[in-house]
């Protein structure tokens, strides 16, 4: 027999964590206690993070304030990502958030694009594209349209370790209890074989209905206590290393991301 779900338990209190912690506080608000754990000895990745547009629909469930929340993670708006002498030196594209033109009768506006410019009609498809024209002149506006011709889709460019911190804040507010330690060892049940409780280094012991694993790469609960182990794809992603950076900051901060190919590697560029 199951038992219901009463409290769950977060393992780390990266952006994974806190994200994690204030959706299902916001759900389910009293109906289960949560806590989470997390060490300020192990710390986070806290990288500057370019995400995609779904971050706003998460940011709107958890009924944020948007003026607050871009300014406590400092925020920049990420309207495409521009990559940068992919097939060649030189050679540029931008892959936006939006899109060129407007399907018409199930029909896709290229086609239209193509018709119009095999008839005499020369035009360039970006011009149709409002997200690709704002980010080129580096501008943005939060529109308030029903119109998908005239809506800007974006996302932003933030500091994670921000934006967990800015979550934790909201988590805590709504009753989501924070454990500081360090975890040592994850015991499971001997009958069912799931977590069940864990051990910290101060000797305290933490147990839960429903353990969920958000330690990132040290992956405690998926990995090391249940051995799940991950599906190997080196041989498809080459690039195995990341080094993260402080770049020059620009006088006009861009609204896109930059992804610029090298000879050994490629290098992503976050305003
Ligand atoms: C250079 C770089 C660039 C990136 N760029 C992007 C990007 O542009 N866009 C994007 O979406 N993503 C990006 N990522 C990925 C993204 O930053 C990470 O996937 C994400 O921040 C990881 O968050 P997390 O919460 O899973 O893990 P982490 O931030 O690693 O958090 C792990 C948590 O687990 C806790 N923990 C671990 N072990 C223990 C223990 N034994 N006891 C107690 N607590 C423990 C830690 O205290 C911490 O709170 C980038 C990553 C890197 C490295």
């Amino acid at each position: 027999m199951h038992k219901p779900i009463k409290k769950v338990v977060i393992v780390g209190g990266g952006t994974a964590g806190w994200m994690t912690a204030a959706l299902l506080k916001k759900v389910l608000s009293s109906v289960i206690e949560i806590e989470l754990v997390e060490s300020e000895d192990v710390g986070r990745i806290g990288v500057g993070e370019a995400t995609i547009p779904p971050i706003r629909d998460f940011n709107d469930v958890l009924g944020v304030n948007n003026a607050e929340f871009l300014r406590e993670t400092k925020a920049t708006i990420k309207l495409a990502i521009k990559f940068e002498n992919w097939q060649k030196i030189g050679s540029e594209y931008f892959h936006t958030f939006g899109a060129a033109g407007k399907t018409i009768a199930f029909c896709p506006f290229h086609h239209f694009w193509l018709r119009a410019n095999q008839s005499g009609y020369q035009t360039n498809l970006w011009d149709y594209d409002l997200n690709y024209l704002c980010a080129i002149a580096n501008k943005y506006s939060p529109l308030q349209t029903q119109n998908p011709l005239l809506a800007i889709p974006h996302a932003y460019h933030f500091d994670a370790s921000l934006y967990a911190n800015f979550l934790r804040k909201y988590s805590e507010k709504r009753g989501v209890k924070r454990t500081e330690g360090f975890i040592n060892h994850v015991s499971l049940n001997a009958e069912t074989g799931f977590v069940e409780k864990l051990h910290l280094k101060n000797d305290a012991i933490i147990e839960g209905d429903f353990f969920i694993d958000c330690s990132g790469q040290r992956s405690l609960l998926i990995h090391k206590a249940l051995g799940v182990g991950y599906e190997d794809w080196s041989h498809w992603l080459p690039c195995d290393r990341a080094i993260a950076a402080p770049s020059e900051r620009l006088t006009n901060t861009l609204p896109y991301t930059r992804s610029i190919a090298h000879s050994a590697g490629w290098q992503w560029r976050i305003p």
